[in-house]
């Protein structure tokens, strides 16, 4: 099995400023085409050769599931936005469940922006619904993805300094705080 870069849902204009063009052209146009192009040249010969990237990500480890990871959680991320203006807040039983966990969305927001800020060098923070159903916020290094732990991811930031250091340089916390206005909740509503 051949992996593809993922067609992106919108222009790469699309998310400016939060995220600008430039960025996609870097993040999306070289840094997730070079995780599909390692992992593709990797799974030559492997035993994960003709498997799905879920199988692979959940059962490989150093470098295969680095990459494989890397795609899936970069795919994921660069789904969950749209362009500015649609952010709002989720509805319906994810918006009840996110309150009944953090009290308000915007505490819950505090928080996750919290986690992703105090996640010490390359990684990912994450909304992820755990083996019972309930929510929890999780940060995982370099390419940590919670369905490795049997759960189910409903929202990830990256916070890899490549993410946003073009367009916000060391100021991660504005960067993951404007991050809502383009989160896509008719997407990660689906997800939970
Ligand atoms: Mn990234």
């Amino acid at each position: 099995m051949k992996f593809e870069l993922p067609k992106l849902p919108y222009e790469a204009d699309a998310l400016a400023p939060v995220i600008s063009a430039e960025t996609i052209g870097f993040h999306y146009g070289k840094h997730h085409l070079t995780y599909v192009n390692n992992l593709n040249n990797l799974l030559v010969g492997s035993k994960f050769e003709n498997e799905t990237l879920l199988t692979i990500v959940t059962l490989s480890d150093g470098a295969i599931f680095n990459n494989a990871a890397q795609i899936w959680n970069h795919t994921f991320y660069f789904e969950s936005f749209a362009k500015e203006g649609t952010g709002g807040k989720p509805d319906g039983d994810l918006y009840k469940a996110i309150v009944a966990k953090w009290e308000s969305f915007e505490n819950f927001k505090k928080e996750f922006v919290a986690a992703g800020a105090s996640l010490f060098g390359s990684g990912w923070v994450w909304l992820a619904k755990n083996k019972e159903g309930k929510l929890e916020i999780l940060k995982e290094s370099n390419a940590g993805n919670p369905i490795t732990i049997g759960y189910t991811p409903i929202l990830t930031f990256d916070v890899w300094e490549h993410a946003y250091y073009l367009d916000y340089r060391n100021r991660r916390v504005d960067h993951l705080n404007d991050l809502w206005r383009i989160v896509n909740w008719n997407v990660v509503n689906k997800r939970f």
